[in-house]
């Protein structure tokens, strides 16, 4: 039945959202996980569970005019797809990318869904962004960008509703001017998004968190090889919020990050690579990887960020986007030495990549449970902003590593019921499927 059940469940979707390849993806892989469970529980498949869960509660598409600084009236399109709000508001990030349609929007909202749930906070799966590129763009454009886009979005969401946060091309300064905008055209100071600054709400951590909780995640896979990162090269690819922090966490726990990218190319140094040089190119001064071998004569840069996976690596840590480690890559890292990979995007590696990782004894770590750090610290944001409270940094990251070994031990624990000791992709997928299944058949048929 388990085929069957795939095949069918998969007719339908691809049926239902016509060209939308990342959300087929998406929801192929996570029908082939649940497959079994829904075999061995009966009432999940007579209530329709799965079959509910790959259609979004609600989608929304808008049109975005804002005007340019030489006074172009500029029209992109902004979406938020609500896709779950069984088991608390919906609550997942923006992106702002050119390639952004609603086929990205889905494939992100729908994984939200089951990586909200492993992180055991009660928040629900949503997700949202724009094809506007921030990339080049003064501040003052993407004010009014940002102004535009909650011009819209503002009546979608809300602290109790809809809760918001960042992604690609989406960081503090876009959170900033979109929460000033939402508290203009509502008159009121909400938690209604996270990732805010220090100065109005944001927590502590929240900035580390995708890539430390990545990194805190990955450190118990290496544990179950008895392992620790003292001494491992680490390759870790992008240069954005995620990849700066699960590079920072990696070294301070006794690492060498070899090789570090953006959409344009890489930078490499088997001597390791020099974090703040990297921060002051890509968070101060908004430049391009490839400034970092001015500063750094020993270091090499190659143009394509996708020869990245040639750097030989113990452990690898994609943080760039989707689907940016092919079959090929894969078999690369593994015939390198590459012993464990940890996901700190979203779904970057395709599923033969994942065959061979898994075919080849590479300890993997998913994306829902791997990246579940961010969303899980924006929970806790959420929490302070209820109670009106700042926790400390040493607090926070506390909960943090008390959260990602929590979802690691859920994976684990729900890998070997299902008869997949080890698989933690299988385990992630069945863990965060059971928590909102259960609290779907719980609220009847909405
Ligand atoms: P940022 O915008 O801060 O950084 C993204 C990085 O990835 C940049 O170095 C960017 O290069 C590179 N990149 C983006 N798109 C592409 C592409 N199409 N091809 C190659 N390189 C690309 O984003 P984040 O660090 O926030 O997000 C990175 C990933 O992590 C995404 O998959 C996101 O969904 C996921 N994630 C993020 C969380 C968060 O808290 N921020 C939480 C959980 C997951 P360039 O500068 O040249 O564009």
């Amino acid at each position: 039945m388990s085929k069957a059940f795939v095949d069918k469940v998969m007719e339908t979707v691809t049926a239902r959202n016509p060209g939308e390849r990342e959300f087929h993806q998406a929801v192929q892989e996570v029908a082939e996980s649940v497959a079994v469970v829904i075999e061995k529980n009966p009432a999940l498949a007579r209530l329709k569970i799965f079959e509910r869960m790959v259609e979004p509660e609600r989608q929304i598409i808008f049109r975005v005019p804002w005007t340019d600084d030489k006074g172009e009236i500029q029209v992109n399109r902004g979406f938020r797809v609500q896709f779950s709000s069984a088991i608390g508001p919906y609550k997942g990030g923006l992106r702002f990318h050119p390639s952004v349609y609603l086929g990205i929007i889905k494939f992100l909202g729908f994984e939200q869904v089951f990586k909200n749930a492993l992180t055991t906070t009660p928040i629900g799966g949503a997700k949202g962004g724009s094809d506007f590129d921030p990339k080049g763009k003064s501040d003052a454009e993407v004010m009014r960008f940002c102004q535009a886009f909650m011009n819209e979005l503002f009546r979608h969401i809300g602290p109790d509703t809809d809760i918001p946060a960042g992604d690609i091309g989406v960081g503090g300064r876009e959170i900033g001017f979109l929460y000033g905008q939402y508290k203009k055209l509502t008159n009121t100071f909400t938690g209604v998004l996270t990732g805010k600054g220090l100065e109005y709400g944001g927590s502590l951590v929240r900035t580390e968190a995708t890539g430390y909780g990545l990194v805190y995640f990955v450190t118990r896979m290496l544990e179950a090889r008895s392992k620790s990162w003292k001494g491992l090269d680490v390759v870790v690819s992008g240069s954005g919020n995620v990849a700066i922090y699960a590079a920072e966490k990696a070294q301070q726990l006794g690492a060498r990050i070899v090789a570090m990218s953006d959409s344009g190319g890489y930078i490499a140094d088997s001597k390791g690579i020099n974090l703040d040089t990297v921060k002051r190119i890509k968070e101060v001064e908004r430049g391009r990887i490839k400034e970092y071998v001015q500063a750094h004569p020993s270091a090499t840069y190659a143009e394509g960020c996708r020869g990245i996976w040639s750097v030989p690596c113990t452990i690898a840590l994609p943080s760039a986007t989707e689907n940016e480690i092919d079959e090929k890559s894969a078999r690369l890292l593994v015939k390198n030495g590459c012993l464990a990979v940890g996901e700190g995007a979203n779904m970057p590696s395709t599923p033969e990549a994942i065959e061979v990782f898994l075919d080849g004894g590479v300890s993997f770590g998913p994306a829902k449970a791997a990246n579940a750090g961010g969303v899980a610290t924006s929970a806790l944001e959420m929490c302070q902003n209820s109670m009106r409270l700042s926790w400390t940094f040493d607090e926070v990251d506390a909960r943090l590593k008390l959260i990602m070994n929590n979802i690691y031990d859920q994976c684990q624990k729900a890998a070997e019921t299902y008869g997949a000791k080890g698989n933690l992709v299988v385990g992630a997928n069945i863990a965060g499927f059971l928590k909102v299944a259960r609290a779907m058949m719980a609220q009847g048929v909405v």
